[in-house]
């Protein structure tokens, strides 16, 4: 198959989530299957720093914004460690900038029209450089305008008739949603500015377009398949991905092992893998306690966390247990930015315990590596959860995960009790209650085993043993793309003899 990845961020050109690194990791899995993947993605400032030579094709676009025409260019680039083309949209008035969507917390204010841009030039670039994919993917708001544009203004153009379209949510929160105004902006006819087609409460908004318009949906665990059909997490979209349920799935995200596999990491003290597992930890733990500051002890747990500071990861509840859990014999490592009140809170909670939290208020990739082969207990209260990543890095190291039963949480971390420990699938702490108070009783259970070592050592040998490749999550995308297939040649028929019925 001719496989089409596109998003706004991959690695290792742009990051800013769990987003880029699923679209990095995808099409290197695709093509590994012999299938052909190329990737697109926007040409920001960072791109240029991110180590991989960036090539002119020549071509030249012109794309309609609002009534102008906007003028850009291809580049193009090779996927490390693979033979995936990455066609890189670059336009310096729109993505030369510092960063991808926001500075100091505030989006760009031109977000819609940028991203207007970047999805009628990936249609423009598969024109023009006659790439005649099987099926395009995209990937969250940022792209949820590509299979309106296929269907309203392609469709017809050679080589456009059979394109199926793939539309997976990493998180149905951020909707990319914008005044109505901004609708002229798109070329689109006003009459899809209804509540059956683009509009939400009188917004444009590029997240339902993709639901909307796509042949299938995704999103990135089963469990979190289920949870966005509810009015609880369905953000506003629950009623139209319920009604478009059977054209539904989830995928739980692989992790790229090359990178996060402590086997392998450059930038730990010591490598291991589950065979080496205690002495490795041993060293990077004491390692970790150095860099942070933290007093040298390899009997005391240490508890970690990584992410973003947002509500989502659960703070709220972090918050309310943080001092309790800090009056046991334990350490807190974080790593994270975001909301300036989770900022000064982790200033506060170090000085109030000297000695036992360090908040690295930033954003590192060398000490997120760290801290995973460092840690003995990942924090990740998530309130909700498309699929995380960080409680699989976790696994992989042999730190062991706490979360909340949510999402790609509740599909990849399995709770410790008398049957899941005899039958060796036990690797974490799961709460199903999101509450202060549960969360609190799983703190007590984790520092109850926390002394028997044969039971920890188990619980990391079950983690690590775990296969969280990306194999896996390839070769189910690949069954999808056959069904987006299916459902766009058997749609396609149907619209014809009838007409879009939506
Ligand atoms: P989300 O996409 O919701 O932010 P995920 O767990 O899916 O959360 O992915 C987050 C990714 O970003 C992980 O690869 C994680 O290691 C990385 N990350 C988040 N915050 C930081 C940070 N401050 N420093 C380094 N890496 C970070």
């Amino acid at each position: 198959m001719n496989i089409i990845v596109v998003a706004s961020e991959a690695v290792p050109f742009a990051k800013t989530g769990g987003l880029a690194d699923v679209a990095g990791a995808l099409p290197r899995e695709l093509a590994k299957l012999g299938h052909t993947a190329t990737l697109i993605l926007p040409c920001y400032r960072r791109v240029s720093n991110a180590g991989v030579p960036i090539r002119p094709t020549g071509v030249a676009l012109r794309i309609p914004v609002g009534g102008r025409a906007v003028e850009g260019f291809i580049n193009e680039a090779d996927l490390p460690g693979s033979n995936v083309k990455v066609y890189l949209i670059d336009q310096p008035h729109y993505f030369d900038r510092p960063d991808l969507y926001q500075e100091k917390g505030r989006d760009y204010p031109d977000n819609c029209e940028r991203f207007v841009f970047f999805d009628r030039a990936v249609l423009e670039t598969i024109r023009l450089l006659k790439l005649r994919p099987d099926v395009l993917h995209c990937n969250d708001w940022q792209t949820g305008l590509i299979p309106v544009y296929l269907d309203e203004l392609y469709r017809r153009r050679e080589g456009f008739s059979a394109i199926g379209t793939l539309y997976t949510i990493h998180n149905l929160a951020y909707q990319g949603r914008f005044w109505h105004l901004d609708m002229p902006l798109t070329g689109l006819d006003w009459r899809l500015f209804n509540w059956r087609h683009l509009e939400f409460h009188n917004q444009l908004n590029f997240m339902k377009a993709g639901l909307v318009f796509a042949d299938m949906i995704s999103t990135v665990s089963p469990t979190y398949a289920q949870e966005i059909q509810t009015s609880a997490l369905g953000c506003g979209l629950d009623r139209l991905l319920h009604d478009r349920r059977d054209e539904l799935r989830g995928i739980v995200n692989g992790i790229d092992l090359d990178e996060w596999s402590p086997s392998n990491e450059p930038m730990i003290a010591k490598r291991y893998d589950a065979t080496t597992v205690r002495e490795g930890k041993a060293a990077c733990k004491a390692h970790l306690q150095r860099i942070a500051s933290l007093p040298e002890d390899p009997d005391i747990p240490l508890f970690a966390q990584i992410g973003r500071l947002d509500p989502q990861k659960g703070w709220d509840l972090l918050a309310e247990v943080a001092d309790d859990l800090l009056t046991r014999p334990v350490q807190l490592a974080v790593l994270g930015e975001g909301l300036p009140q989770y900022h000064d809170f982790l200033r506060h909670l170090a000085t109030q315990h000297p000695g036992k939290v360090r908040a690295f208020l930033e954003f590192s990739k060398p000490l997120a590596h760290q801290i995973e082969a460092g840690a003995d207990i990942f924090l990740m209260p998530s309130r909700y959860e498309p699929c995380g990543l960080n409680q699989l890095y976790s696994l992989v190291h042999g730190t062991i995960p706490l979360v909340h039963s949510t999402g790609g949480l509740a599909d990849t971390v399995v709770d410790t009790n008398s049957e899941t420990l005899a039958d060796g699938s036990a690797t974490g702490f799961v709460f199903h209650e999101y509450t202060a108070a549960a969360l609190r009783h799983t703190i007590d259970r984790v520092l109850g085993h926390w002394p028997d070592r044969a039971l920890w050592n188990r619980l990391m040998q079950n983690g690590m043993r775990s296969d969280w490749s990306w194999a896996h999550s390839a070769l189910s995308y690949v069954e999808l793309y056959g069904a987006v297939q299916q459902r766009a040649i058997a749609w396609r028929s149907h619209r014809t003899a009838v007409g879009r019925v939506l």
